[in-house]
């Protein structure tokens, strides 16, 4: 089997496929920490592709409360059961050398789901969920692992519960793409989207079982899979709205909390992300560290990346998250005056910023954060599209605005 480098594991991995030619690659930043679970990303999603019948149980897009729901029910918490029966105490981390670039989280020892499988009978080790499964999506909303008697504070709160986001994550290396026996699906090289191709499919759910997000998913009424587009028209920025550039997806520019940023990053023929510094994603996953994979160890080098939830107990992250997880709650709770300014493009505009600019401004007051005394500065953001333009300025501080004092005629 072909050798790939997955620098999520930092360390080769066996692939069904050799290294895609992907030259930009679909990706995003969730910040957990923000999201409100109002269902607004999951029903822009519904109402533009998943309509129809036979689509009923799909949500391609969904929030879902952990750490008991999860759509289908008990994903992770299968996934995870299946790999350690396959690897008993194997799938551990080994954080002793890290390379900023390649290893940014050290090094994976265990197997991924390409890895534990036999590869004859099975490409992918994984699981059909029934029909059952699929019903609600987000089921046990918000509920905490226990209801603490008294106040409960920081670090680590001692009854929690958050919020997680998920659509596709058009993963670098896909795990449907590789257990797909008619080749149907397939990885675009100008963005790195994952899709479908529906006149190929006929309905095999390998897909279905492969995918460890359980991403993929049956349409019984044309007995085919589907799955998320990445809302790839806007993405090609064939939106009227944005005049031929390159516009974030329904589920992103929806988003209420504001929460997500999506954009599209540079790739090397080894899968990595190219140095580039001014993307804001870039910048976020490889300079600020901020945001993380969902289960890296899986293998599949997912594309949409999480600012972790500060309150939540380190060990359940670290397994959710990967090694770096302590770091990014560091650099998140406490910003550097960059990371700050960054944050503030989320949802600023509905065009996708290729690069950003960060522009120092006064000093306003003072804030407290976990007992360290720090200084507040109104720096500004100015976001660029593909081609430099600006086009959009936000800074730290909000701006007031005050009604006029006459009311408009409603
Ligand atoms: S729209 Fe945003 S805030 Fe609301 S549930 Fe979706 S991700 Fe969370
Ligand atoms: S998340 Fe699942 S469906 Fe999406 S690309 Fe990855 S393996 Fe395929
Ligand atoms: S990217 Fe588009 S297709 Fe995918 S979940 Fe979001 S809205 Fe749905």
């Amino acid at each position: 089997m072909p050798k790939v480098y997955n620098w999520h594991l930092g360390r080769q991995m066996d692939y069904r496929f050799e290294n895609g030619k992907a030259k930009r690659q679909f990706a995003a930043v969730f910040n957990i920490n923000r999201c409100i679970a109002c269902q607004t990303c999951t029903m822009a999603c519904k109402s533009t592709w998943t309509f129809s019948p036979g689509q009923e149980l799909m949500w391609w897009n969904n929030v879902e409360t952990k750490p008991y729901g999860g759509y289908p029910q008990h994903w992770d918490v299968k996934i995870l059961a299946l790999q350690e029966k396959a690897n008993p105490g194997g799938q551990v981390w080994n954080t002793g050398q890290k390379d900023p670039k390649s290893a940014p989280y050290g090094t994976f020892e265990g197997k991924t789901i390409f890895e534990t499988a036999d590869g004859v009978n099975q490409m992918v080790t994984g699981y059909i969920p029934d029909e059952e499964e699929w019903k609600a999506p987000n089921i046990y909303e918000d509920t905490a692992t226990r209801a603490p008697k008294e106040g409960t504070s920081l670090p680590e709160h001692s009854g929690w519960f958050f919020y997680l986001q998920r659509i596709c994550n058009h993963c670098t290396y896909p795990a449907c793409l590789a257990a797909c026996p008619r080749n149907a699906i397939y990885k675009r090289e100008e963005d790195g989207i994952v899709l479908i191709d529906e006149s190929r499919c006929r309905g095999y759910r390998k897909c279905v079982e492969a995918c460890p997000y359980k991403k993929s998913m049956y349409r019984p009424s044309t007995r085919t899979s589907e799955k998320c587009i990445g809302c790839f028209p806007r993405v090609e920025g064939t939106d009227p709205l944005t005049e031929g550039l390159p516009m974030e997806t329904r589920c992103m520019a929806a988003c209420v909390g504001k929460i997500r940023l999506q954009g599209l990053v540079q790739v090397g023929d080894d899968g990595q992300w190219l140095e580039d510094r001014q993307n804001p994603l870039y910048y976020l996953v490889h300079v600020a560290k901020v945001a993380l994979p969902l289960y890296p160890q899986f293998g599949t080098q997912p594309n949409v990346y999480y600012i972790p939830p500060r309150w939540v107990p380190r060990d359940y992250l670290h397994q959710m998250f990967g090694p770096g997880v302590e770091d990014a709650i560091a650099a998140y709770t406490n910003p550097s005056r960059e990371t700050l300014a960054v944050l503030q493009l989320f949802r600023a505009s509905q065009q996708i910023v290729f690069s950003y600019k960060w522009e120092q401004g006064p000093k306003v007051g003072e804030v407290t954060v976990g007992g360290q005394k720090r200084e507040l500065f109104n720096d500004a953001v100015i976001g660029f599209d593909r081609d430099g333009r600006e086009i959009v300025r936000v800074t730290v501080q909000e701006p007031l605005i005050e009604r006029p004092g006459q009311l408009n005629s409603i």
